[in-house]
């Protein structure tokens, strides 16, 4: 009996967001495991188990879905957006490097989705058309110094900023002080984008200075797209264009 296990991106929200690729691999499973609300945009059938779970046991969750793939079975571990990008697949090959030899052999396969950052800016138009980079602001697993480290570095390089998680309930002070930082290295009104719930029905996106935001613009179903001193707004009648140029002279 040889099991397979998948590891698969369900895109930022809407259905029409999931790849062909990860709808077919949902309909052969016998198993889904992920996060409950995750799990609970799969469609429920004959002949499949949803094993949701809640979040941050991601370890335990990764071993679950080992161990049924080890026993013949057929699992599908789905995150939201990408499952490389902050998300279920690093996990899964941290309990594969820590667990026994056998799961190195399993048929183990990442399955990309459209991530939440690039879902956000084709919304805004192009934002990360010239070199940008990617910060998790949640401090669950590394220290904020970390972060804040970085926060300066990349705004130092002029990169344009893609920031996940970028304010939790139990920790609103992070986001305060990624403002501070970003404002305190920038000292312009460059654009930032907030892209809530995108491809959702209640999707909203809005384009604010950087001089002009404030903490309370994200919360965790925010994407917040920073621009590089290049970034440009193109005005017109409704919600702007925002966009880097490719070339810096
Ligand atoms: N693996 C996911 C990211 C998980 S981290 C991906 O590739 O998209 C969770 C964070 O992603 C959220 O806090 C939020 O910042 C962002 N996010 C996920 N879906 C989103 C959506 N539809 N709209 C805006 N932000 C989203």
């Amino acid at each position: 009996m040889t099991g397979a296990l998948y590891i698969a991106g369900l895109g930022p929200g809407s259905d029409d967001l999931v790849t062909p690729e990860v709808t077919a691999v949902l309909n052969q499973a016998t198993d889904i495991v992920g996060y409950i609300p995750y799990v609970a945009r799969v469609t429920e059938r004959p002949g499949l188990t949803l094993h949701p779970s809640d979040n941050r046991v991601e370890i335990d969750r990764s071993r679950h879905a080992l161990e049924m793939a080890s026993a013949g079975k057929n699992v599908v571990v789905v995150s939201s957006g990408d499952p490389g990008v902050f998300a279920m697949a690093s996990a899964v090959f941290e309990a594969v490097e820590n667990g026994p030899k056998e799961w190195r052999n399993l048929d183990i396969q990442v399955l990309p989705g459209i991530t939440a950052m690039l879902a956000a800016s084709a919304r805004a138009g192009a934002p990360l058309g010239h070199d940008f980079c990617t910060i998790n602001l949640s401090d669950n697993l590394k220290p904020w110094e970390l972060i804040e480290k970085r926060l300066r570095l990349a705004a130092k390089a002029d990169f344009a900023m893609a920031f996940y998680n970028p304010r939790s309930k139990s920790r609103p002070e992070g986001f305060v002080k990624t403002l501070d930082i970003l404002k305190d290295e920038c000292r312009d009104s460059r654009p930032v984008i907030f892209a809530r719930n995108v491809s959702r029905p209640d999707e909203e996106i809005r384009v604010v200075p950087l001089d002009q935001t404030t903490p309370d613009m994200a919360d965790m179903r925010t994407m917040v797209i920073v621009g590089s001193s290049q970034t440009r707004i193109i005005e017109r009648e409704g919600s702007p264009i925002v966009y880097t140029p490719r070339s810096v002279g």
